[in-house]
Order: structure tokens, then sequence, then C-alpha cells
């Protein structure tokens, strides 16, 4: 049996860079960005006015003058006027251009406007107040945004700004997700005695959603023969089969033996931790991955956040972070296993603390609703104390 990390290696190992495509950018959320997006012109473009008020030259203010005759108004989309008197001002509107021979706005708050005139009732005034003067953000021809970039709605709006109407993006992989077991029947059916719904995959394919894979779903009974038939049929059409349940040591646990015989290369089987163990993992000639995780709901998930995702942020060239976060309480694990335990995430204080809630096993999938992620607890010490710093795989996304 391998250790997590060798897992982990083999996994990453397997992970070449994706192809890329153009799609349209507001179908780019949660997509990895591939290009890097260059400012097409100076962020601002121009002196960006940022209060309605007056424009005028900050000398005369400088030079005593507090009553400005009011020469034009300008409105934001207006193209550039010129300010011509010394003791002159322009009535100007928020996101307009900053006139020629202006150089500060006074909002209308601090002017009192009586026959044309704009009388400014304040003291002081700073050169280029209420200004956002161009290229202060960004010069034209700089990097905006970089590749690997995860997309979300910050870099939906700069794609709208700069005008990339279509973003390069890695493709992602076309994937199954197969559920097996013959005491499994539908979401909507009444289970017999013996029977429960199968929840799994549904969960497995809801996360998958969040790197933007839209999975494709099926399931197997415990049939040898059937489970060869659909297999061998999405080795020729997918790029990743991601299966659910019988790859342990039961008698009905076809699956190892029918990937082998259908020529995906064991890459391992088992790995030393907990949920998760009987967990296999290969490789299709052709290229197919087949992640196949047992189908225990809490080991299943466990698999997909500590392995095909981290698969997916590679194959993808994502940007990744790795969080961690502080147990709040000691756990004690006496196996040689590297535990994921159930955590509930708290981000309110200043550091991310793991707060536990292990539940009654990898069969408790009611449990998962009480957490947000699993604490990375790694072998070789029983004792894990309050207080200590450990790497955190989440499910549920710290913004909801
Ligand atoms: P297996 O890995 O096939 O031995 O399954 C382990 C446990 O997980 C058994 O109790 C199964 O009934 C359960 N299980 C397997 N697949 C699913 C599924 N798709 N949804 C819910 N439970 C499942
Ligand atoms: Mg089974």
């Amino acid at each position: 049996m391998i250790t997590v990390h060798e897992a982990y290696q083999a996994v990453i190992e397997k992970a070449l860079p994706a192809a890329i495509e153009s799609v349209h950018f507001m179908k780019s959320r949660g997509r990895v960005l591939r290009e890097s997006i260059i400012s097409d012109r100076d962020l601002p473009p121009f002196d960006r006015v940022m209060m309605d008020g007056i424009a005028i030259r900050y000398a005369a203010f400088q030079e005593g003058i507090r009553a400005f005759k009011i020469q034009e108004v300008q409105a934001a989309g207006a193209p550039r006027s010129s300010l011509k008197a010394k003791d002159g001002c322009i009535e100007i509107m928020t996101g307009a251009v900053l006139p020629e021979h202006a150089d500060s706005v006074i909002r209308y708050e601090d002017v009192i406007i009586d026959h044309g005139i704009a009388n400014i009732q304040i003291e002081a005034i700073k050169p280029s107040q209420n200004v956002h003067l161009q290229g202060t953000d960004r010069k034209r021809g700089t990097e905006v945004l970089i590749p690997g970039t995860i997309i979300g709605a910050a870099e939906i709006g700069v794609f709208a700004s700069l005008g990339v109407d279509q973003v390069k993006v890695s493709r992602n992989p076309t994937c199954t997700i197969i559920s097996t077991g013959d005491e499994l029947v539908e979401v909507n059916e009444i289970p017999l005695a013996h029977q429960i719904r199968r929840s799994n995959v549904f969960m497995l394919q809801s996360q998958m959603e969040s790197f933007g894979i839209i999975a494709e779903q099926i399931h197997l009974l415990d049939n040898q023969d059937h489970i060869k038939f659909q297999v061998e049929k999405l080795l020729k059409k997918q790029d990743l089969l991601i299966i659910s349940g019988g790859v342990s040591k039961g008698k009905y646990d076809y699956l190892p033996t029918v990937l082998t015989d259908l020529g995906v290369q064991k890459i391992f089987h088992k790995v030393k931790q907990r949920p998760g163990k009987p967990f296999w993992f290969g490789k299709h000639p052709s290229g197919v991955l087949v992640f196949a995780l047992p189908g225990n709901p809490v080991s299943s998930l466990v698999c997909l956040v500590k392995y095909v995702h981290q698969y997916l942020y590679n194959h993808l060239k994502a940007k990744s972070t790795s969080p961690k976060a502080i147990l709040t309480s000691q756990i004690i694990f006496k196996p040689d296993l590297d535990y994921f335990l159930p955590v509930k995430v708290d981000y309110s204080g200043a550091q991310i603390e793991a707060i536990p809630q292990p539940g009654q096993g990898s069969g408790d999938f009611a449990n998962l609703v009480n957490a947000d992620g699993f604490l990375h607890l790694p072998r070789g010490q029983e004792q894990f104390n309050k207080g200590e710093i450990y790497p955190l795989h989440l499910y549920r996304n710290p913004v909801l």
C-alpha cells in the first residue's frame, strides 16, 4: 500500500497540460485562463473626474480666487472641453474627462452656485483632487491578468473593460461519473428495505461543476460483463472516468479486474489513508485516466478533493492555493494512516480555524453537511493538538 504523498505524486505526474480553446468571455466563469490579458489602453484611459462638481485651475485657487465664472457644463461621455479664463470653471460630471487647463475638481457639496458664479466654500484643496489620473491603475501594454487565473466576477469585468470578447481557457476534460452497486436505486424511487438511493455520484457531479466540468453519469450493476461492456465504451469516449464503488475486497467488487482486462494500467490500488483506502487509479494507453473511488460517500468525496481536484488544478494549469487551518480541539487517531478529518471552517478570526466534525465514519454522508472540508492529519503520530496547523481540502466554497 502506498502513502498519500506517493499517491498524490503519482496522480500529479499524469497531469499533462490541457488543450486550449476560446470561449465567449461570459461563458468563462470557473474556467482557467491560458493567456495574458494585456491592457489595450491606459487605465483609466483619461483623467477621469470622480465627483460631480466644478473643474478649476488649482493655481487660481492658490492665488486666492474663490468665485469662478461657469464657462459651460461637461457631461460624462462628452468630448474634452478646454477651460479658458483663469477665474473660470466648468461644471463637470463624474466619469467625464478632466477639461484641458483644469486640474482640480471641487464637489457640488463644497460650492454655492449663484447667477452663473460658483463660490467655493472650503478653505483648502489639493492639486488633482477628485481626479483619477490617466494610467494610474495600469499603463497601456501591461499585463492585467496572468495565465492560470481561475476566472471569476472580477476577471469577467476586466475582460469586458478591455474589450476581450473571446478568451483562451483550458479545455475541460470530458468525464463520466459511474456509480456501481446492486443495492442502489434512482433518486425518484422508493428504496426497498435492503436498498439505498444512489447519492454519491450526484455529490461528485456537482463538485466537478465547481471546475466548470459538466460530467455525465451512468449506473452499473455489480455484473462483471455488464461493467466491462459499458466501461469499454466509455474508455473510447471520455478523457476521464470517475467510478464510485466496486473497488474494495468484496466478492462483487469487479472493477479492478475489469479495468485491468480492458488494458487500463493500474498505477496504484489502496492508499494509506482513512477514509478512502481502497482508491484505485490507472491510465489507459489512449490517455484516459480512471479514478476509481471507494463507494462510501465520505471516502469518495475525500478522494475527489484530494486527488481529482489536485489533478485538475495541474492539468488545467490553474494557479491554486493550498489553504491550511488551525485545529480547534485535540484529535486522537491511532491507525497508521493519514486521516482526513471532516471539519467546519471558521473564517471569522485572524487565522482559519478547523472545528472537528468527525461524524460516524465513511458512510456518514449526512455529517458532510456539518462540515466544509477535510483537515489532512498525517500518519506517524496519534495525537493532534489544539492549535496545530494542517492542510485543508475544501468542498464548500468559502464565499457561500
Ligand atoms: P463499495 O465501495 O461498492 O463497497 O461501497 C461501499 C459502500 O458505499 C456501500 O455501503 C455502498 O452501498 C455505498 N455506496 C456505493 N456507491 C454508492 C452511491 N453511488 N451512493 C451512495 N452510496 C453508495
Ligand atoms: Mg459496491
